[in-house]
């Protein structure tokens, strides 16, 4: 059990690949904590570092108390657990659990008991005799699993264990991880470029791009109170609906205009923008597909065609164009059906709409 502290952490490969860029975060004693991004943004790379395989080109490292920058890997008290299960095939399920703990010349009874208690807290208690080969995908990732928490490490470190899984599997053993991290209390750093497992796993969420930490938040703030654009379209599925418009004040209200129509922002929209002495600009604004209305009624900010509806049985995503040609994606109540080549007006909900700076992609209606 260990915090795990970076400081001004970067990495640098070779002459000038900046793979991870002046990383700075507390992560908590038995917090669950995902590194969320896609491909490249150096997910993965500020993991190693944790971890002691890779070096740090600056900043620096602390689990516990202790500086772990010049620790070896092995004498970090951390166990990670890959994409790739990792085990030796020749070995039995029990033998690849045992192994770490007989090299570190661990008594056998005292092996036994740990494999005992991490193979009941895992259901693996009937596989212990079998090699790898023998069981299924999630059940070699629960092994790998095994053999980390037999060695009661500090930390977990997580590098997309589920990318292996097929979609079942995935979803049955993002629970079971978490229910693991309830159970042993232990920190959990865990790596994705999914967000739906980082929103549903984490209890913070860090969203990086390029090397760049974004936002560190719950996924629930991060989701509702995006910091910048990268991390509105990022996070959230379908994706967040964005467009050019311009916003203005009129009467102490804040209005926004999208080709011929406008509506009036809300007063906790407007109230954020007011603080940032925002006057009259073109913005890039965006809404959630659940945050707006289609209606038969001339009432929204788009006249819009319907292109493509998707019945999922428990609501319907419908594919809608506006006047200007740009795609929206709008969630309805199932038993909301529209047609492909109904005209109708859409609305995005006042209060739910986000503002975003158009050369910077700050969020303008960010709350701090
Ligand atoms: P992620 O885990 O988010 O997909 P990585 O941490 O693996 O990203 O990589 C971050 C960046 O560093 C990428 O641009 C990648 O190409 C680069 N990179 C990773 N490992 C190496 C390496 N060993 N040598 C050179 N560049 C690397």
């Amino acid at each position: 059990m260990a915090d795990v502290t970076l400081k001004n952490v970067s990495k640098v490969y070779g002459e000038d690949v900046v793979a991870v860029k002046d990383f700075n975060l507390d992560i908590r004693n038995e917090e669950f904590i995902v590194f969320v991004g896609p491909s490249g943004c150096g997910k993965s790379t500020t993991l190693r570092m944790i971890a002691g395989l890779e070096d740090i080109t600056e900043g620096e490292i602390y689990i516990g108390d202790r500086k772990v920058n010049d620790v070896s890997a092995k004498d970090r008290d951390i166990a990670m657990v890959f994409q790739s299960y990792a085990l030796y095939p020749h070995m039995t399920i029990y033998d690849n659990m045992a192994f770490s703990l007989k090299l570190s010349k661990v008594p056998k009874k005292e092996i036994e008991e740990k494999i005992k208690k991490a193979s009941e807290i895992l259901g693996l208690n009937e596989y212990l005799n079998r090699k790898p080969k023998n069981l299924s995908g999630g059940q070699r990732q629960r092994v790998a699993l095994g053999r980390a928490i037999v060695r009661n490490p500090k930390v977990f470190l997580m590098d997309e264990p589920l990318s292996n899984l097929d979609a079942k599997l995935r979803v049955q053993t993002r629970t079971e991880i978490t229910k693991l991290h309830q159970q042993l209390n232990t920190t959990f750093i865990y790596v994705t470029h999914d967000q739906t497992e980082a929103m549903t796993m984490g209890q913070r969420v860090v969203v990086m791009n390029k090397g760049v930490i974004q936002q560190v938040d719950t996924p629930q703030n991060i989701y509702h109170n995006p910091i910048n654009q990268f991390v509105a379209g990022f996070i959230g599925s379908p994706r967040m609906n964005m467009l050019k418009g311009t916003v203005s004040q009129e009467g102490g209200q804040y209005k926004l205009a999208y080709g011929q129509k406008s509506m009036t922002l809300a007063s906790s929209v407007g109230d954020k923008l007011r603080n940032k002495e925002i006057e009259s600009q073109e913005v890039i604004f965006g809404f959630r597909p659940e945050n707006c209305r289609l209606s038969k009624t001339d009432t929204g900010l788009f006249d819009v065609s319907v292109d493509q509806v998707e019945m999922l049985g428990s609501d319907n995503f419908n594919y809608v164009v506006t006047e200007c040609g740009e795609n929206i994606i709008n969630r309805s109540a199932s038993n909301e059906i529209y047609q492909p080549g109904d005209a109708l007006s859409l609305l995005p909900d006042p209060d739910s709409i986000h503002i975003f700076d158009v050369e910077s992609g700050e969020a303008l209606s960010f709350s701090e």
